[in-house]
Protein backbone atom coordinates (compact mmCIF):
# COMPACT_ATOMS: atom_id res chain seq x y z
CA UNK A 1 0.00 0.00 0.00
CA UNK A 2 1.30 3.36 -0.94
CA UNK A 3 0.93 6.62 1.44
CA UNK A 4 -0.50 9.10 -0.91
CA UNK A 5 -1.19 12.48 0.52
CA UNK A 6 -2.15 16.26 0.37
CA UNK A 7 -0.30 18.60 2.63
CA UNK A 8 -2.85 21.46 2.74
CA UNK A 9 -2.83 25.02 4.56
CA UNK A 10 -2.42 29.00 4.08
CA UNK A 11 1.23 30.56 3.42
CA UNK A 12 3.10 30.32 6.69
CA UNK A 13 0.67 27.61 8.49
CA UNK A 14 4.41 24.77 8.22
CA UNK A 15 3.48 22.96 5.34
CA UNK A 16 7.12 22.61 4.46
CA UNK A 17 8.32 22.15 7.89
CA UNK A 18 5.97 19.18 8.22
CA UNK A 19 6.30 17.72 5.00
CA UNK A 20 10.82 17.66 5.61
CA UNK A 21 9.69 15.51 8.55
CA UNK A 22 7.51 13.29 7.00
CA UNK A 23 9.74 12.40 4.73
CA UNK A 24 12.62 11.73 6.69
CA UNK A 25 10.26 9.62 8.94
CA UNK A 26 8.01 7.92 5.90
CA UNK A 27 10.49 7.76 3.54
CA UNK A 28 8.42 9.32 1.18
CA UNK A 29 9.38 11.88 -1.00
CA UNK A 30 7.67 16.27 -0.35
CA UNK A 31 6.71 17.44 -3.66
CA UNK A 32 6.87 21.12 -3.31
CA UNK A 33 5.47 23.09 -5.91
CA UNK A 34 6.69 26.27 -4.64
CA UNK A 35 10.27 24.87 -4.36
CA UNK A 36 9.87 23.46 -8.23
CA UNK A 37 8.63 27.02 -9.25
CA UNK A 38 11.25 28.74 -7.53
CA UNK A 39 14.03 26.62 -9.32
CA UNK A 40 12.20 28.14 -12.32
CA UNK A 41 12.55 31.13 -12.34
CA UNK A 42 16.01 31.24 -11.01
CA UNK A 43 16.79 29.18 -14.24
CA UNK A 44 16.10 32.72 -16.13
CA UNK A 45 14.65 30.81 -19.26
CA UNK A 46 11.73 32.48 -20.66
CA UNK A 47 9.54 29.95 -19.02
CA UNK A 48 11.22 30.74 -15.88
CA UNK A 49 10.77 34.90 -16.21
CA UNK A 50 7.21 34.27 -16.92
CA UNK A 51 6.84 31.82 -13.27
CA UNK A 52 8.98 34.52 -11.95
CA UNK A 53 6.53 37.19 -12.81
CA UNK A 54 3.60 35.29 -10.83
CA UNK A 55 6.03 34.41 -7.98
CA UNK A 56 6.69 38.14 -7.02
CA UNK A 57 3.09 39.18 -7.75
CA UNK A 58 1.96 36.62 -5.12
CA UNK A 59 -0.55 35.52 -7.76
CA UNK A 60 -0.62 31.76 -8.86
CA UNK A 61 0.66 30.72 -11.91
CA UNK A 62 -1.48 29.36 -14.41
CA UNK A 63 -3.05 25.90 -13.45
CA UNK A 64 -1.94 24.16 -16.76
CA UNK A 65 1.52 25.09 -15.92
CA UNK A 66 1.63 24.07 -12.20
CA UNK A 67 -0.55 20.56 -13.71
CA UNK A 68 2.16 19.82 -15.85
CA UNK A 69 4.87 20.00 -13.95
CA UNK A 70 3.49 17.88 -11.22
CA UNK A 71 2.25 15.11 -13.66
CA UNK A 72 5.41 14.94 -15.06
CA UNK A 73 7.20 14.75 -11.21
CA UNK A 74 4.46 12.25 -10.55
CA UNK A 75 6.19 9.95 -13.02
CA UNK A 76 9.34 9.54 -11.35
CA UNK A 77 10.00 6.19 -9.87
CA UNK A 78 11.07 7.53 -5.88
CA UNK A 79 6.99 8.18 -5.33
CA UNK A 80 6.28 4.39 -5.90
CA UNK A 81 5.66 4.07 -2.42
CA UNK A 82 4.40 7.23 -1.85
CA UNK A 83 4.28 10.92 -2.08
CA UNK A 84 3.46 13.99 0.24
CA UNK A 85 2.26 16.45 -1.91
CA UNK A 86 3.41 20.40 -0.28
CA UNK A 87 1.08 23.44 -1.90
CA UNK A 88 -0.39 21.76 -4.89
CA UNK A 89 -3.13 21.77 -5.57
CA UNK A 90 -4.20 25.00 -4.72
CA UNK A 91 -7.23 25.53 -7.34
CA UNK A 92 -10.21 23.65 -7.53
CA UNK A 93 -9.26 22.67 -11.18
CA UNK A 94 -6.11 21.59 -9.58
CA UNK A 95 -7.55 19.09 -7.78
CA UNK A 96 -9.89 17.80 -10.09
CA UNK A 97 -6.86 17.59 -12.66
CA UNK A 98 -4.81 15.58 -9.73
CA UNK A 99 -8.12 13.08 -9.31
CA UNK A 100 -8.12 12.44 -13.29
CA UNK A 101 -4.50 11.72 -12.81
CA UNK A 102 -3.94 9.49 -10.14
CA UNK A 103 -7.34 7.73 -11.08
CA UNK A 104 -5.61 6.93 -14.14
CA UNK A 105 -2.13 5.32 -12.10
CA UNK A 106 -5.21 4.00 -10.01
CA UNK A 107 -4.10 5.45 -6.54
CA UNK A 108 -6.67 7.46 -4.92
CA UNK A 109 -5.06 9.63 -2.17
CA UNK A 110 -5.11 8.36 1.40
CA UNK A 111 -6.04 11.83 2.87
CA UNK A 112 -5.53 15.64 2.73
CA UNK A 113 -4.39 16.89 5.72
CA UNK A 114 -5.06 20.55 6.55
CA UNK A 115 -3.24 22.61 8.41
CA UNK A 116 -5.00 25.34 9.96
CA UNK A 117 -3.74 28.07 11.25
CA UNK A 118 -5.48 31.59 11.73
CA UNK A 119 -4.93 34.85 9.61
CA UNK A 120 -2.43 36.86 12.79
CA UNK A 121 -0.56 33.86 13.37
CA UNK A 122 0.32 33.36 9.89
CA UNK A 123 1.24 37.25 9.22
CA UNK A 124 3.76 36.69 12.69
CA UNK A 125 5.44 34.10 10.97
CA UNK A 126 6.04 35.16 7.19
CA UNK A 127 7.09 38.86 8.93
CA UNK A 128 10.34 36.53 10.31
CA UNK A 129 10.78 34.71 6.76
CA UNK A 130 12.99 36.17 4.15
CA UNK A 131 11.58 34.80 0.85
CA UNK A 132 11.47 37.46 -2.20
CA UNK A 133 7.92 36.86 -1.94
CA UNK A 134 7.41 36.92 1.82
CA UNK A 135 7.28 41.19 2.09
CA UNK A 136 3.97 42.61 4.45
CA UNK A 137 1.94 43.58 1.04
CA UNK A 138 2.68 40.35 -1.25
CA UNK A 139 1.95 38.46 1.77
CA UNK A 140 -1.62 39.92 2.45
CA UNK A 141 -1.86 39.28 -1.11
CA UNK A 142 -1.19 35.85 -1.00
CA UNK A 143 -3.57 35.35 2.12
CA UNK A 144 -6.16 36.82 0.09
CA UNK A 145 -5.25 34.32 -2.96
CA UNK A 146 -5.61 31.36 -0.47
CA UNK A 147 -8.59 32.46 0.72
CA UNK A 148 -10.12 33.00 -2.68
CA UNK A 149 -8.82 30.38 -4.46
CA UNK A 150 -7.37 27.68 -2.19
CA UNK A 151 -9.80 27.34 0.49
CA UNK A 152 -12.62 25.66 -1.34
CA UNK A 153 -10.46 23.03 -1.28
CA UNK A 154 -11.60 22.86 1.84
CA UNK A 155 -14.69 21.65 1.18
CA UNK A 156 -13.75 19.58 -1.82
CA UNK A 157 -12.27 17.06 -0.33
CA UNK A 158 -14.62 17.32 2.60
CA UNK A 159 -17.29 15.98 0.54
CA UNK A 160 -14.63 12.91 -0.91
CA UNK A 161 -14.36 11.91 3.20
CA UNK A 162 -10.52 12.67 2.93
CA UNK A 163 -10.08 16.03 4.50
CA UNK A 164 -8.23 15.59 8.23
CA UNK A 165 -8.01 18.68 10.20
CA UNK A 166 -4.73 19.32 12.15
CA UNK A 167 -4.29 22.24 14.45
CA UNK A 168 -1.40 23.77 12.70
CA UNK A 169 -1.56 27.07 15.56
CA UNK A 170 0.66 24.46 18.21
CA UNK A 171 4.57 23.86 18.74
CA UNK A 172 5.98 21.87 15.75
CA UNK A 173 6.58 18.76 17.40
CA UNK A 174 2.91 18.29 18.52
CA UNK A 175 1.53 19.67 15.20
CA UNK A 176 4.29 17.00 14.21
CA UNK A 177 2.21 14.03 16.49
CA UNK A 178 -1.13 15.01 15.30
CA UNK A 179 0.02 14.31 12.23
CA UNK A 180 1.31 10.64 12.74
CA UNK A 181 -2.17 9.93 14.34
CA UNK A 182 -3.99 10.78 10.96
CA UNK A 183 -0.94 8.46 9.36
CA UNK A 184 -1.04 5.89 11.16
CA UNK A 185 -3.98 3.72 10.72
CA UNK A 186 -3.29 3.98 6.82
CA UNK A 187 -0.05 2.20 6.93
CA UNK A 188 0.02 -0.88 6.05
CA UNK A 189 0.85 -3.93 8.78
CA UNK A 190 4.59 -3.40 8.33
CA UNK A 191 4.45 0.28 9.60
CA UNK A 192 5.86 1.92 6.59
CA UNK A 193 4.45 2.38 3.18
CA UNK A 194 5.17 -0.27 0.36
CA UNK A 195 5.18 -0.27 -3.21
CA UNK A 196 1.42 -0.06 -4.60
CA UNK A 197 0.36 -4.35 -5.03
CA UNK A 198 -0.43 -3.58 -8.58
CA UNK A 199 2.69 -2.56 -9.76
CA UNK A 200 4.90 -5.48 -8.38
P1 LIG B 1 3.55 29.44 0.64
O1 LIG B 1 2.91 28.18 1.11
O2 LIG B 1 4.27 30.16 1.70
O3 LIG B 1 2.62 30.33 -0.12
P2 LIG B 1 4.81 28.17 -1.70
O4 LIG B 1 6.25 27.92 -1.87
O5 LIG B 1 3.92 26.98 -1.60
O6 LIG B 1 4.72 29.07 -0.40
O7 LIG B 1 4.25 29.06 -2.91
C1 LIG B 1 4.89 30.23 -3.34
C2 LIG B 1 4.30 30.73 -4.64
O8 LIG B 1 4.48 29.75 -5.67
C3 LIG B 1 2.79 31.01 -4.63
O9 LIG B 1 2.51 32.30 -4.14
C4 LIG B 1 2.47 30.88 -6.13
O10 LIG B 1 2.87 32.03 -6.84
C5 LIG B 1 3.37 29.74 -6.58
N1 LIG B 1 2.72 28.42 -6.49
C6 LIG B 1 3.09 27.39 -5.68
N2 LIG B 1 2.29 26.33 -5.85
C7 LIG B 1 1.38 26.68 -6.78
C8 LIG B 1 0.26 26.02 -7.37
N3 LIG B 1 -0.09 24.77 -7.03
N4 LIG B 1 -0.46 26.70 -8.31
C9 LIG B 1 -0.13 27.94 -8.66
N5 LIG B 1 0.89 28.64 -8.14
C10 LIG B 1 1.65 28.02 -7.20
Amino acid sequence: MALDLVLLGPPGSGKGTQAARMTEKYGIPAIASGDILRAQADAGTPLGRLVRSYLDRGELVPDQLVVDIIRHRLSEPDTEAGFILDGFPRTVPQAQALDTMLAELDRPLDAVLYLQVEGPALRERLDHRHRRDDRPDIVDHRLDVFLDQTAPLIGYYRDQGKLRLIDGAQPPERVAAAIDEVIRPLLGAGGAPSRPSSRR
